[in-house]
Parts: structure tokens; sequence; C-alpha cells
């Protein structure tokens, strides 16, 4: 019942669209018919994405580390999700799932690559411990490399697709974090710019969300080893008062409803971009100087 309508300006076609009274309800699922895969999709930022790509029509199958939580979590988003083990640090992991999500859905749309690893290690650069470094790089940076590799390789043919990952604003700015997990979401960034200038010519879009600190299980347990001794509520307490947006909170759904957008046909020219889920964080940093009547 689409109604296809072109405005035209003397011989020239101005503008070709769909400009039919559809019902909200479509136009509200910004994802009908659409496969989606979404590592570390078992919990926190990637679990809320995968409840909004259903809510929004679209079929998805959780990749993740853990097999009992992508099971349990699948169990609980219905029937229009799915799981698959994998380990974004082994190739032949990543190659399988996507493998299985087009073999259950018969193609793959959008890749969510977002598996990521905290790691503690000393702050200074002198210290850096470099098996750390490497065990982060491997998950954070080549999991993220590896699934765009394969997610292209079924996309290619189908001249169709959106790739996600998921930076950080420890990503953007210096002294965020350690160096190791400043240095991998960095990586990401580069990653997406690196291979949306060539995926471009295949009509695929690669994108980057960078949030900013969320109390996940992956902050929360990083917090419980910093502060042993202070109960949740108050280290949730703790993180979120680290943020500038007066009266918000970074959630895992303000990250999935930027994953909504860079996946639908909202964002059909928007590519090599780094969206940041931030309140506005690395933006705010003021230069402090004293007041004009302090300074003799
Ligand atoms: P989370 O711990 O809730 O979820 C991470 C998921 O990734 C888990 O289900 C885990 O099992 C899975 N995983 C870990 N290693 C894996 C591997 N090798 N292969 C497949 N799956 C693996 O944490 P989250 O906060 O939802 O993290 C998701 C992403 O968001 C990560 O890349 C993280 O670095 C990034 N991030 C988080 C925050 C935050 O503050 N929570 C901020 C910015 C970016």
């Amino acid at each position: 019942n689409a109604l296809i309508k072109r405005l035209y300006v003397g011989k020239n076609l101005l503008i070709k669209g769909n400009f039919s009274s559809s019902s909200s309800h479509s136009r509200s699922r910004k994802l009908e018919g659409k496969v989606a895969l979404i590592t570390g999709g078992a919990s926190g930022i990637g679990k809320a994405t995968a409840g909004k790509f259903i809510s929004h029509g679209a079929k998805v199958v959780i990749a993740d580390i853990q097999p009992q939580n992508g099971q349990e979590t699948a169990q609980e988003l219905g029937p229009n999700a799915a799981s698959v083990q994998c380990d974004v640090t082994k190739e032949s992991d990543i190659a399988n799932a996507v493998d299985f999500a087009v073999s259950l859905h018969t193609k793959l749309d959008i890749m969510y690559n977002n598996a990521g690893i905290p790691c503690r290690t000393p702050p200074s650069i002198v210290d850096l411990d470099l098996n750390v470094f490497d065990k982060v790089i491997n998950t954070n940076v080549r999991g993220v490399i590896v699934g765009i590799k394969h997610a292209a390789r079924v996309m290619i043919p189908r001249k169709s697709g959106s790739i996600i990952c998921t930076g950080s604003v420890t990503g953007i700015m210096g002294g965020l974090a350690q160096h190791t997990y400043s240095i991998s979401k960095s990586a990401v960034i580069g990653i997406v710019r690196s291979t949306a200038s060539e995926l471009c010519k295949h009509r695929i879009r690669v994108n980057c969300i960078s949030p900013f600190a969320i109390t996940t299980s992956l902050v929360m347990n990083e917090m419980r080893q910093i502060y042993p001794r202070v109960d949740d509520s108050r280290l949730i307490q703790i993180v979120q008062s680290t943020g500038v947006l007066d009266g918000e909170v970074c959630e895992p759904i303000d990250v999935a409803n930027a994953a909504v957008y860079l996946a639908s046909d909202d964002s059909k020219y928007v590519n090599g971009h780094n969206l940041v889920v931030d309140g506005g964080f690395t933006t705010v940093k003021s230069l402090d100087f004293p007041a004009p009547d302090q300074v003799k």
C-alpha cells in the first residue's frame, strides 16, 4: 500500500519517496524482516539491544562466549531470538556464528560487534602488562575486525548491510581508563573508519557507538574489585555521579536506541560515524579559570 510520489521541478526529479499514510505501527517497527547477529548479546548492552531489535521486528541471533547465558537470554526474549556459542577471539567461532544466522534466516542484515572485556592494569605506561594487553586487544580489537570480515563475506553478495561496533568514550579521550582498554577502544573507532571506506562500495555501512559508563556486569565487577567493602547501590551511585547530563544516567537502552538508528534505514546515509552516547561528557571539560575577583 506504499504510495511512491515523485516531485519534479521542470524535468528534474527532486524527491522520490514514500509519502504514504502507512500505519504508525509499521513506521515504528524500524527493523521489520531484518536479521541481526549480536556478539556479547547475552547480557548488558548486547542483551538490551537484542530486545530492542526484536521489538522493532528483527530476528536476532545472540553470539556469546557464555552459552548458558546466551540460551537463557534467547529464551527470555522469545521466538525471534536464537543463540550460538561464540568466542570472538576464535575466527572459526565467528565464521560459524555468521553462517548459523544465515542458515537460520537466509541472510544477515545487521552485525553488531559488541563483545568486549575490561581489564585492570597499573595506571602507568611504564608498568604496562603486555600479556594483559594482548588478551584485551585479542577480544576488543581482533574480535571486532574478524566480525566485520565475516559479516562482509555474506553481506557483499547481497549489496546490503549495517555493521555496528561498540567503542567507548575511553577511546575518544585519554585518561578515562587505563591505557590498554582505552587503546583497544580507540582502535575500534579506527577500524570502523577504515572498513567503512571500502565497504561503502558494496552499499554496506559500518558505524560505531561510543557509550559513557553504564552499570552493566562489566563495570560492576570492576567496581567491586576496586571497592571490595562497598555495597552495589553505592557503587552504582559512584559510577552514575560521573555523568554530566543533569537528571539522566547512561543505561543499556540508550545504546540500544542508538543501535536501532544505525541498524535501520533511518541512518541510510550515515557511514563511518562514531555515535557518542555520553550525555555530552566528552565535550564538557572546562578550563576552570579562577573567578576574576580571586586573581590578584
Ligand atoms: P557485559 O559484561 O554485560 O556484556 C559483555 C558480554 O560479552 C557478556 O555477555 C560476555 O559473556 C560477552 N563476551 C565477553 N568476552 C567474549 C568473547 N570473547 N566472545 C563473545 N562474547 C564475549 O558488558 P557491557 O557493558 O554490556 O559490554 C558490552 C560492550 O560495551 C563491551 O565492548 C564494552 O567494552 C563496551 N562498553 C561498555 C561500557 C560500560 O560502561 N558498561 C561503556 C562503553 C563501552
